[in-house]
């Protein structure tokens, strides 16, 4: 057998290139740096592993902030129904859920982990463990190719190298943005990189008192200056810092974009907690309650309305006495506060830093490598694939299908 299609870390992306590769004939070695496979895929979901999403092909590629398009090919290859049989014949069945999010039936994302691995080894992948890669090795001028990596000094020969060494978020899952350094030394443009899916910080200081507080239904809104940034409709979490979930997560791909241009600026975040009432319905509801609390102080009656935690914070952004009797509210003190649940507003200062973010963004410019095998445009033989391109997508399973996708090619066109 001649030289060996190496693979570079054994991720989401490491793992699919491995098995795709190997089906196609190739022999194998998977370099993994930690002493386990698959780290990130494990804690993924929250441990539930949100595998891809059951859109179509047009709502897939909507689904990334960068690289959908990029995709396509990959898509054409190895899609989300493919990833589905595929785990369906390992013995992973899937369950689709809210968002067309799709899961894996046990809730168990070790069991991802365990079925991708015991598929590469049945197909006679050598993994190698606690084999972390210090860089790639070209030879040849102007048109330069693959000759190996270097591993703890020594060369390891290899025609085809494929780069699957994920992001730099969650660096104790062994993902430390080596593969930005490698790509970079082989001449590859980095795009800047930068936290994506990250939660946000706010400078007020309420958010502390309702950590720990979810709410679902409510629409959020991102500003600078009044102009809406971005919008988003769901569930979201205060958290000791500021805020976080799903949709907070997705806004804040348009927050740290624009900290990309103007660094520190503060934005605001406005929180419509009854966003399928209109204004003068809000208002209404109020009236209702109010007559139905009269004899109550504000601070109870509201509670049919509000989240009990809330309710104090709303009071106070509204400068309304909390112990007022109810009766005794104008129209419009009522109005006022009607205006505060449409529009909660929340002082948003920075992001989390890019360890505690769940995507990277940026990465190996995407306009030097082939989308129809994931090439190098630069250095022949080697491939990448994952989240070490500059590539990522929204909450819903497009981080994960993207990495198993461009694995999927990188693994076939290294073997052929
Ligand atoms: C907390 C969390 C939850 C997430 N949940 C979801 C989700 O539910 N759905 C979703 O779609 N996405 C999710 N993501 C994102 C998704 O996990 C990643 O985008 C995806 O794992 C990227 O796959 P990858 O193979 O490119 O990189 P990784 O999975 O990060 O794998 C990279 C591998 O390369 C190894 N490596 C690094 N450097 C070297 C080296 N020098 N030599 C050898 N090996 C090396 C690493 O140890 C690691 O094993 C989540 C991310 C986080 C942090």
């Amino acid at each position: 057998m001649g030289e060996p299609v190496v693979v570079v870390g054994g991720g989401a992306a490491g793992l699919m290139a491995a098995g795709s590769a190997a089906l196609r004939g190739a022999r194998v070695i998977l370099l993994e740096k930690t002493d386990e496979l698959g780290k990130k895929l494990q804690i993924a979901g929250k441990g539930r592993c949100n595998l891809t999403n059951a859109g179509d092909r047009e709502e897939l590629i909507a689904g990334y902030a960068a690289g959908g398009r990029f995709l396509q090919s990959a898509f054409a290859r190895f899609d989300n129904k493919a990833l589905i049989d595929l785990l369906a014949r390992l013995g992973v069945p899937t369950k689709v859920e809210r968002g067309r999010r799709v899961f894996p039936v046990s809730d168990d994302a070790r069991q991802v982990v365990r079925a991708l691995t015991g598929w590469i080894e049945e197909l006679g992948v050598e993994v190698r463990l606690n084999h972390p890669v210090g860089s790639l090795v070209a030879a040849g001028g102007s048109s330069r190719r693959i000759v190996g990596c270097l591993v703890k000094d020594r060369l390891l020969p290899g025609e085809k190298v494929i780069l699957c060494t994920g992001g730099s978020s969650y660096p104790g899952t062994g993902s430390t943005g080596d593969g930005y350094r490698m790509a970079a030394e082989l001449g590859h443009r980095i795009t800047p990189l930068r936290p994506a899916l990250v939660p946000l910080r706010s400078s007020a200081a309420w958010v502390k008192d309702v950590q720990g507080l979810a709410l679902r239904n409510v629409r959020a809104t991102l500003r600078v200056d009044d102009k809406e940034l971005s919008s988003e409709f769901g569930e979201m979490l205060f958290t000791h810092f500021g805020v976080s979930g799903p949709i907070i997560l997705t806004l804040s791909r348009s927050a740290t974009d624009f900290w990309q241009s103007r660094p520190g600026e503060p934005l605001t975040l406005t929180i419509d907690l009854k966003p399928a009432l209109t204004p003068e319905k809000l208002d209404l509801r109020l009236q209702r309650d109010f007559s139905k609390y009269s004899r109550k102080q504000l601070l109870n009656g509201l509670r049919d309305l509000l989240p009990k935690a809330l309710i104090p914070v709303i009071l106070l952004l509204t400068e309304l006495d909390p112990t007022k009797p109810v009766h005794q509210v104008t129209r419009e003190e009522r109005r006022a506060l009607g205006r505060i649940i449409k529009g909660v507003p929340l002082a948003i200062t920075g992001s989390l830093p890019l360890a505690a973010a769940i995507v990277t963004a940026g990465g190996v410019d995407l306009k030097e490598v082939d989308p129809r095998t994931m090439e190098s445009r630069l250095v022949k033989g080697l491939y990448l694939a994952g989240e070490v391109l500059d590539i990522d997508g929204y909450t819903g399973g497009y981080n994960l299908q993207a990495a198993f996708s461009t694995g999927w090619l990188a693994g076939r066109a290294a073997a052929d």
